[in-house]
């Protein structure tokens, strides 16, 4: 049976992916128990100014090669961040994810990965928190 691709955490808000968290007023990231297709209601209810990824984090299929953040062996953006991002330390307590098991960012940091993840917005034009060291976000 052929694997099912990875998933990139840091995805799009267009149909076919999935809602799996929702970004606060803090900046911090909380992601939800049971991911929710993109639907055609959210994209309507989007406000004109404001983008989804600067609201929301998304899933979709990592097209590694085909995505400006490959680095010809894997997510240049995870590695970024847990390179610039050493001092933070790991939790090792980790809470549930639905998409552990496919997650792209997971699969290349483990641990760290899911550290990192709540401080992630994807649209950092929007927000300018994107490469930022996080302990400077907290
Ligand atoms: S990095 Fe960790 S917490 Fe974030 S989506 Fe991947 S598995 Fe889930």
């Amino acid at each position: 049976m052929q694997e099912q691709p990875l998933l990139c955490p840091s995805s799009t808000g267009t149909t076919g992916n999935l809602v799996i968290g929702k970004v606060h007023a803090d900046d911090t990231v909380t992601l939800l128990e049971q991911p929710q297709p993109v639907t055609d209601e959210l994209m309507a209810a989007k406000q004109a100014d404001v983008s989804m990824e600067s609201q929301y984090r998304f899933a979709g299929k990592c097209i590694k090669s085909g995505c400006n953040q490959w680095d010809g062996k894997g997510c240049g953006v995870i590695k970024l961040l847990s390179a610039i991002n050493q001092a933070l330390p790991v939790d090792e307590d980790l809470k549930p994810c639905a998409i552990r098991s496919r997650c792209r960012w997971y699969s290349q940091e483990n641990k760290r990965a899911c550290s990192l993840c709540k401080f992630v917005i994807t649209d950092y034009e929007s927000k300018g928190a994107y490469f930022v060291e996080v302990s400077v976000l907290k």
